[in-house]
This record gives structure tokens, sequence and C-alpha cells, in this order.
């Protein structure tokens, strides 16, 4: 993407998240990464009258077999770096903090946190509005009400959370609440069942999306889940694969049960990673209608499963019920006011 085009998407994205004069906006990236983006949030804080700097890490070391380990931020042995983070008021994080102990600890400081990772094309396409935060809030609200929360499918999923031990949390794409982290773009809202109250049957079916496999599922995966951990994985290639990566962090913990709840953005495309095959998916946890779930770490609501093993589950057509009302219906948002304009 041009050089202007860049700066004029990241102006756009730092107003709606607050940033004005009197504030200091910090820029965390690690190596080489994504020095494009690092210029244009240094110009677009200035322009907006705030103080500026960006600090660069050394690149990250290669995880043990070459897996998406979350949680390992580069900044555990460099606690000068963490503290300088802390003194600012927003961080643009170009490195993927989410997991780590130093984001939470930055956050604590009151430090606002925005991700960055996507493809810039993406990055223009999903540009948050008010509207969409306005939308995902109604979602986060109702979701935050309910005390169990019920998935369905037509090939053959029900599963059941327990709510209310975990916040909700939701993600619109910008944030300008001191101390709060939003991932840029995003649409939806999560929570997660308490730690032994997850059960029931989940079939993940064609078209399913595996986050960080990046790719969609070909054939049934059949999950059994007890008492908030997957006890069985059944299926062809994609059940296998599923199997193979979570076995090999060789961790109990990484068949947990984490957050859950569904997407929003109907700018978002469920081919977008066809599209995009560079990102890390947001656009896929992101779109309208979809219910995903994740397995892995619940660390990111306050739980106690740090695991570095980490998969998010967007799937399509889908049905959830928080205390038996419809909330989704295949795949469809049922609540006028979480539907676009056009579609109320
Ligand atoms: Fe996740």
């Amino acid at each position: 993407m041009d050089h202007n085009q860049l700066n004029d998407i990241f102006v756009r994205q730092l107003t709606l998240s607050g940033v004005r004069e009197g504030e200091t906006v910090s820029v965390l990236s690690r190596g080489g990464e994504r020095a494009d983006y690092a210029d244009a949030a240094l110009f677009a804080a200035q322009e907006l009258g705030a103080n500026t700097f960006h600090l660069r890490v050394p690149p990250a070391r290669a995880a043990a077999g070459g897996a998406w380990a979350v949680g390992d931020s580069g900044l555990g042995t460099n606690p000068v770096a963490v503290e300088a983070l802390k003194q600012t008021d927003m961080l643009i994080d170009l490195t993927f903090l989410l997991f780590s102990k130093e984001q939470f600890a930055i956050q604590d400081a009151g430090t606002r946190i925005l991700t960055v990772v996507e493809p810039p094309e993406l990055l223009a396409r999903l540009l948050p509005t008010k509207e969409l935060r306005e939308r995902v809030e109604v979602g986060a609200e109702l979701l935050a009400k309910a005390s169990s929360m019920r998935i369905t499918s037509p090939h053959g999923t029900d599963v059941t959370y327990q709510l209310g031990r975990y916040p909700t949390l939701s993600e619109y794409g910008y944030t300008d609440t001191p101390g709060r982290w939003d991932h840029w773009p995003a649409a939806f809202v999560f929570t997660g069942g308490t730690d032994d109250g997850v059960d029931g049957t989940i079939v993940l079916s064609p078209g399913d999306v595996l986050l960080p496999f990046n790719t969609y599922v070909q054939s049934p995966v059949t999950l059994t889940i007890e008492k908030g951990f997957v006890t069985d994985i059944r299926g062809g290639l994609d059940a296998e694969l599923l199997s193979s990566y979570i076995k090999s962090f060789d961790d109990p913990r990484g068949y947990g049960m984490s957050h859950v709840g569904w997407g929003l953005d109907e700018r978002a495309h469920w081919h977008g990673l066809t599209q995009f095959p560079g990102g890390m998916g947001m656009e896929l946890r992101s779109f309208y209608g979809n219910v995903m779930f994740s397995i892995g770490p619940n660390n990111e609501l306050g739980g106690p499963n740090d695991t570095p093993c980490h998969f998010d589950i967007p799937m399509r057509g889908c049905s959830l019920f928080l205390d038996d009302e419809a909330i989704v219906l295949d795949g469809d948002l049922t609540v006028p006011e979480m539907r676009p304009a056009a579609r109320r």
C-alpha cells in the first residue's frame, strides 16, 4: 500500500482511538517487521498532537517446532522496555503481545493497547466505525448477563457452556479506554465457560476455519467435550492434524476449552483467507454471524490456563442461545441492534 494511504488510515484509526494533544503514543516492533506500520503510526500520532516514539526489540527466536506459541512477548527479560511502554497512554503493538504477562502489566498501568499485524488492505477495508462498536457493545451486554450458552448446528453440534465466572470481552478494532486492549480489525464478543463447565459435542463442518492453520475444514471433525476439556477428536485428515498439533505441545492444558462468542462485521468475508493469506485471520474471527470457539489458554479472561497451544475456530451456520434465547440463528444475528442498519 502507498505510504500516503497507510498514513491516512492510521490517522483515522488513532482519531477513533482518541489520541490527542498531550498524550504519548508508543510503537513496539520486533526485528525488521512492519517498519512501514511503525512509520505510519508515528506520523498519525504526531498529526494528532501527541508525543510519540518507536521501540524496536530484536527478532523472535524461532519457537520449538515452528509452532505459533502464544504468550512469548520477547519482553520478559527486558523490564526497562516494559517500564517505558507502561508510562505511555497508548501502545501500538506491531508484535502480537497478547497472552503475555508483559501485555497484562502494561494494561494494568493504564496504557491502552492496539495490536496491528494484519495486511494493510485488510486494515483499510475493515477500518472500524463507531456504529460497529455500538453493535458489538450490544452483544457484549447480552453476553455478560447470561448464565449459560448453548451452540447447535445442523451437522450435530450441541454443546453447553456454563457462564458467569469470566468477564465478557469485546473487540471492535480500536480503543479509547485506558487499560483496554483491542485488535485492528475485529468485531466480535466473547467470554469463557467455567473451568469444568463445558460439555457436549462440536462437529466442525466443511468451510469452518482452523486458526492458526489458516485452513478451511474439508471433512467433518467431531470433538467430544467433558468438564471443560476436549476428550476425543474424530474424523479424517483435519481431525488428525488438529490432534497432532495439540499433542506436539505435550501439555494437557492444550485441550482446555477457551473463549467463545460470535462475530458481527458484515464487511468481513468468510472467504477472506483466500484474499489475504498473510494475515492471522482477524477477518475470519469477525465475519457476521460466525460462532467462534477456542481451545487453549484462558488467561486473557483471567483464568489459570496459560498454555501456549491455541486454536480459534470460527464456524458457519450455527445457532447460539443465551439462557435459551436465540442470539444467532443459522448464522444470522437475531437481535436488531446487533445487525447493520440496512438489515434491521
Ligand atoms: Fe483466541
